[in-house]
């Protein structure tokens, strides 16, 4: 598809992305807005900057412009359910804009804010009603808003949802909407919780998946380090002691790990700081910008706190855990290696995450070099040859003999 002519969307929404200087539709927008113009319910693996607020809210806009309806007071027929504020602005921004030549209402609700103007704005109905899940409850129980008229579900970022604690409050959203609706699920991972949420939400999806920018894979050298579990801090401070390290982005499996990683590193004086979904908005941004200004050399991240994080001099991402889904890896690393830089991706991998490393190895068709010359090496009865089948030849750093040699145990 080359361009948004091949779409059967209404004129004025193809106006619309003409002044926004869009000429042909992202990945994500080309594979899921036929599905979604024939009403389907859609399962879409892609995170924020495909341009998937796009791929969601243009067939939307067209369902609900063909057929106007007038809303009733407290009604709503489309919800869209996002984790932050700052993604509620966003996409109701954006619908304003595709929708400037439609006749629909729309509105946004989300916590931090006074109530009484979102109370107001649903007292009249809206047709398109952006929210967080908090205030979104908040407002339902005290009976502003009704789905009787509901025609269209979209959840938002599924697995931050998740990841900020957010995932009782969407289902206690969802156990109120009426079963007859199209929905769409999006999320950037897997997790198996949301997998079990796509399975009981969607009737017969489809699916629709699009790899994030390009990352410079390429330009960054990988490495794992086996090491015992109790081991991981040690290790982590072992590397820190290279003080041409500037600046190390760490992921966390957990929170609570991120947390402990943090303490660890400040009981050597090494400043580090955490985010995570139980941080406020406002810890996030300070630890995000003292990273930035080089004023603490690590930051620990959970993968979705991470997401979108662009600091050019990030030269190190260790994975103190390896991900659970093997895709995120990628993700993670390509937090290095950004502005033509180079950079280095350690995985620790302890004697409980052997399995995910090998998923890892496959997933991205390459075997990482084991240094087994670091301090903490263990063999961990990991199979040399782990990850190999279907790899196509190493690009990177050949090992030396006698590395060779250390390595053909098998176990
Ligand atoms: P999103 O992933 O929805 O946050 O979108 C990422 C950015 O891409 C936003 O700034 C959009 O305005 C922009 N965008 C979305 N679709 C297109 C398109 N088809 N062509 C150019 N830019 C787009």
């Amino acid at each position: 598809m080359s361009d948004f002519n091949s779409l059967d969307l209404l004129p004025s929404i193809k106006e619309a992305l003409a002044n926004k200087g869009y000429e042909k539709p992202t990945p994500i927008q080309a594979q899921a807005i036929p599905h979604l113009l024939k009403g389907k319910d859609l399962l879409g693996i892609a995170q924020t900057g495909t341009g998937k607020t796009a791929a969601f809210s243009l067939p939307i806009l067209n369902r609900l412009g063909k057929n106007p309806v007038r809303v009733d007071k407290r009604r709503v027929r489309c919800l869209i359910l996002t984790p932050t504020r700052e993604l509620a602005s966003q996409i109701a921004d954006n619908i304003k804009a595709y929708g400037k030549g439609l006749n629909l209402t729309s509105s946004v609700v989300f916590g931090g804010v006074g109530k009484q103007p979102q109370v107001r704005a649903m007292a009249q109905g809206r047709d398109i009603l952006v929210a967080t899940p908090g205030r979104l409850l908040d407002l339902m129980s005290e009976g502003h808003i009704k789905y009787d008229q509901l025609e269209v579900f979209v959840l938002d970022e599924a697995d931050r949802m998740l990841d900020m604690g957010f995932i009782n409050d969407v289902k206690k959203v969802i156990a109120k909407l009426p079963k007859d609706k199209q929905t769409l699920l999006f999320s950037a991972t897997m997790p198996k919780d949301i997998a079990n949420l796509a399975n009981s939400l969607l009737k017969h999806p489809e699916r629709v998946e699009v790899t994030p920018e390009s990352t410079t894979v390429e330009k960054i050298q990988q490495k794992a380090h086996l090491v015992a579990k109790l081991k991981k801090p040690d290790l982590l401070i072992e590397i820190l002691k290279d003080e041409t390290i500037e600046s190390m982005l760490v992921f966390t499996r957990t929170k609570h790990g991120a947390d402990r990683v943090v303490k660890k590193l400040a009981q050597v004086d090494i400043q580090a700081a955490a985010i995570h979904g139980n941080k406020s908005q406002n810890q996030r941004e300070r630890a995000l910008g003292n990273f930035r200004d080089q004023k603490i050399r690590v930051l620990v991240a959970t993968d979705i706190a991470a997401r979108g994080i662009d600091i050019p001099q990030v030269s190190h991402v260790i994975n103190y855990n390896p991900p659970e889904d093997p895709k995120s890896y990628v993700h993670r690393i390509g937090r290095t290696g950004r502005a033509g830089r180079e950079g280095i991706a350690i995985l620790f991998c302890d004697e409980t995450e052997v399995g995910l490393f090998r998923d890892i190895q496959k997933h991205i068709k390459l075997k990482i070099d084991i240094d087994e010359d670091q301090p903490f090496h263990e063999k961990l009865g990991l199979h040399p040859d782990a990850g190999k089948r279907n790899a196509k030849p190493k690009k990177k750093v050949s090992m030396s003999k006698k590395a060779r040699r250390r390595r053909s145990f098998r176990g």
